[in-house]
């Protein structure tokens, strides 16, 4: 099967790089290391550093988060240009992409509750079934709704049933005549690096619109990432394995795909990886405590 890069790798001249932090907490000090990654590789190849906020979830928004992130990051020394692009004022974008996918066929309603979804899986899970999980250790999607009719499906939509939409991973891979790749500049856990073959049925059949929110991680990053003309995406490498799904979304939606920067993530004294839940190694607390810029860059080991 031939290998096919999406990828017309854009000059390395005058890069668009992002750093697109969640303001579901404070930044931490795992979040200025790919700041700074980002800021020092755009200033060295003349180009420009994009600050997304990626908002999506607006059921965990919590107020003065934004706000806190232009501090923290101001604090540190970088800027940004003004407006930054917020997710949640561009879902009609990533209404369209899904409106692509579903006239190619697809993308399925998938109407299993959360709740009804684990108990599924601890069900099959009890039969000593092994079921697949992705490499979050997640279990793919156990139910069956890819395979109702068009009929039903529109019936229980019309019906007003909450749904959320999947991707249908194995019609994607029976469709696909090549084998994806990325170009990898950076590493993944494992040290991959160069051309890097793509996985996405390790992810099953991904979520692109959840019940609540319409849209989702890998669509709106996708669909961003593009918008924005991203040439190098820096971030850190506990999303290698999502670039994956990535792209096969930029395959399946035509999307012009960056070049990939994975970086090892700072880790706490047991070489766990830091949470935001984890108030200690937030930005805000370490300048409380008198930290200077310098010291946050030397604990982010990009000094
Ligand atoms: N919003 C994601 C996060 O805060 C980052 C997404 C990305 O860099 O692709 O983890």
């Amino acid at each position: 099967m031939p290998i096919h890069n999406a990828t017309t790798n854009p000059p390395i001249n005058a890069p668009i790089v992002r750093f697109a932090p969640s303001p579901n907490g404070l930044l931490h000090v795992g979040h200025a290391r790919s700041a700074m990654l980002n800021w020092h590789f755009a200033n060295a190849h003349d180009g420009t550093f994009l600050l997304r906020i990626e908002d999506i979830d607006t059921t965990r928004a919590r107020p003065g988060l934004e706000t806190a992130i232009f501090e923290d990051l101001a604090w540190l020394g970088i800027d940004w240009p003004k407006p930054v692009r917020r997710q949640s004022e561009h879902f009609a974008e990533y209404q369209a992409a899904l409106t692509e996918l579903r006239k190619l066929g697809l993308i399925y309603p998938a109407f299993l509750s959360r709740a009804e979804t684990t108990a599924r899986i601890s069900e099959i899970d009890s039969t000593g079934q092994i079921w697949p999980r992705d490499p979050d250790g997640a279990p793919h999607y156990p139910g069956s709704d890819r395979e109702l009719s068009t009929a039903e499906r529109d019936e229980r939509i019309a019906a007003g049933e909450p749904h959320a939409w999947r991707l249908d991973m194995q019609a994607v891979l029976d469709d696909l005549d090549t084998r994806l790749s990325w170009t990898e500049h950076g590493s993944g856990p494992s040290g991959e690096t160069g051309e890097i073959i793509a996985d996405p049925g390790a992810w099953g059949d991904v979520i692109l619109a959840r019940r609540d929110v319409p849209a989702s991680y890998h669509l709106s990053v996708s669909v961003d990432d593009a918008i924005q003309n991203i040439s190098d995406v820096i971030r850190g490498e506990d999303l290698f394995a999502t670039t994956s799904v990535h792209s096969v979304l930029q395959h399946l939606l035509g999307l012009p795909a960056p070049r990939y920067h994975h970086h090892g993530l700072v880790r706490d004294q047991d070489g766990r990886k830091l949470s935001k839940s984890d108030g200690s190694t937030s930005i805000a607390s370490l300048r409380q405590q008198g930290a200077s810029p310098e010291d946050i860059l030397t604990l982010a080991g990009t000094t």
